[in-house]
């Protein structure tokens, strides 16, 4: 392993002082010192911020839900309003990793987890993620798993979070605090598609820290619920997966939030299937005619051509489980 210096952050200053000059943020650790050891990551300085305040979930003002970035998953998702609000990020997240892994990983850290491509992780392998410019070995090797929307010809890795999944589909904000303050970036704009720079993931500044997720305050009653597809039923990454959330009333759907899983190179949002949704009376046959749009644009590569038709009917399926079928 690559020598490194480590220090424990007592308060927020003194964190953001050591993320300027360079150190990485680390707390629960179950991504970082994993690739640490397989030395597909090597920082100099490790900054510890489990001491700082940002272990609360508490209710915004205009009746949202913000999660402290210290939070664990298993916090999360147990946690009495998350579960009553939005059971689709208790979902996302109890069907994520495992029961061990989800009592350390925080907030914060799934959502800046990096991908399972194999090849990422293998250092004797081409990929640009790890090393700019080196090539990627996924694209003509086994990309079984890896993205068919938002792919571009320096990268094809999915996203591995299913809690950020949720996120997306929620229309969350990350809140952020860094050397010149606090800012916040809308999900969608928070994590990167890869370009021509897949090794750039977040939009994140130097030395900057995740304070906390917000989710906004949606129109109720509001149903949701996360689905997700996957190879084993246990301790795996998705195939496929879909997060929905229904706003439903007078028999006819107000409101309606889709994102998708295992198939984009970010959480993909599914902006068709929602226009599709709304204004409409819940019905098998439109949960049906809006899945099918769930798929446009993928690009599909030599293993994974069965992904499309997944995706359209891992969507339609929680979709009927959400909305109902009458
Ligand atoms: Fe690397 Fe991305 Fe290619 Fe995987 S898909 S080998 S992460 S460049």
């Amino acid at each position: 392993m690559h020598p490194f210096t480590y220090t424990r952050a007592s308060d927020t200053r003194e964190a953001l002082n050591a993320g300027r000059r360079g150190g990485r943020y680390i707390a629960g650790g179950t991504t970082l010192v994993d690739l640490m050891r397989e030395t597909v990551e090597r920082p100099d300085s490790l900054v510890d911020i489990s001491d700082l305040p940002l272990r609360e979930v508490r209710a915004t003002e205009g009746g949202g839900l913000r999660i402290g970035a210290l939070v664990t998953m298993a916090e999360t998702a147990a946690h009495p309003k998350v579960r009553a609000l939005y059971p689709v990020v208790s979902e996302s997240l109890e069907l994520s990793a495992s029961a061990q892994l989800r009592n350390m990983a925080t907030i914060g850290g799934n959502i800046m987890q990096r991908t399972r491509c194999t090849y990422f992780r293998d250092v004797t392998a081409a990929c640009n993620k790890r090393e700019p410019g080196s090539g990627c070995a996924a694209l003509k090797g086994h990309n079984r798993t890896h993205a068919i929307l938002g792919t571009s010809d320096a990268c094809v890795a999915t996203h591995p979070s299913d809690a950020a999944v949720a996120f997306a589909a929620l229309e969350a904000t990350v809140h952020l605090l860094g050397p010149n303050g606090e800012r916040r970036i809308a999900f969608a704009d928070f994590l990167l598609r890869p370009g021509s720079t897949p090794n750039r993931e977040q939009a994140l500044r130097q030395g900057e820290l995740i304070t906390a997720v917000e989710i906004p305050a949606l129109p109720r009653p509001l149903r949701s619920g996360y689905l997700k597809v996957r190879d084993r039923q246990s301790y795996e990454f998705a195939l496929t997966s879909a997060a929905v959330a229904l706003h439903i009333r007078g028999g006819v759907v107000r409101e309606a939030r889709v994102a998708a899983g295992g198939v984009g190179t970010v959480p993909w949002k599914l902006p068709a299937v929602e226009r599709h949704l709304v204004g409409e009376r819940p019905s098998a046959a439109l949960w049906t005619a809006a899945a099918e749009k769930a798929a446009a644009g993928a690009r599909t590569l030599q293993h994974n051509g069965f992904k499309p038709e997944l995706l359209k009917r891992t969507v339609e399926r929680q979709l009927r489980v959400v909305g109902g079928t009458k």
